[in-house]
């Protein structure tokens, strides 16, 4: 029995439709929210979103947020969240790049936990723009290159 996953931002709505799991990015660790979940209200942080629909898993980069679970419902509201193909893979590593710099040459002064926050969610992107090429590799090396 599947249940309506929305996911939003301030500026749109980036997902919505009936989903059998969800692999959301808590705070403290990792959430899979199948049906009839406990209704729930938590902080979400940047990570790959999985969701399985079908037997189909999509992956969206997620930068934090809240989620909750209600009535069989999980909304998200995110900060940010970008489908893998929506994703600018050279401004994700410039960003992973920029922020690295600033982990590594640290100054007395600087904001650990903003450069701690763009490193995650420049990661979050890369790993979601990898893990779709990778499933397109697999699907495309398979003789006649046709989906099972
Ligand atoms: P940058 O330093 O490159 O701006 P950021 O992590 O600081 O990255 P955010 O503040 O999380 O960016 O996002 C600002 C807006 O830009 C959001 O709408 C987000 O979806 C979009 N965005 C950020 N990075 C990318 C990317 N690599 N590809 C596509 N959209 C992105």
């Amino acid at each position: 029995m599947p249940f309506r996953l929305d996911i939003v931002t301030a500026e749109r709505q980036v997902y919505s439709e009936d989903v059998d799991l969800v692999l959301a990015p808590g705070a403290d660790g990792q959430l899979g929210i199948l049906p009839r979940h406990a209704p729930l209200f938590t902080l979400l942080t940047a990570g790959p979103l999985v969701i399985r629909k079908g037997g189909e898993e999509t992956e969206i980069a997620l930068s934090g947020g809240f989620m909750e679970v209600a009535r069989n419902r999980v909304t998200i509201m995110a900060d940010a969240a970008e489908h893998a193909e929506e994703i600018d893979e050279a401004r994700a590593r410039a960003g992973m790049e920029r922020a690295r710099e600033r982990l590594q040459h640290r100054v007395a002064d600087m904001d650990l936990e903003r450069a701690q926050a763009a490193m995650r969610r420049a990661v979050a992107r890369l790993a979601v723009v990898e893990r779709r090429r990778r499933r397109r590799g697999e699907r495309g090396s398979r003789p006649g290159g046709a989906t099972p």
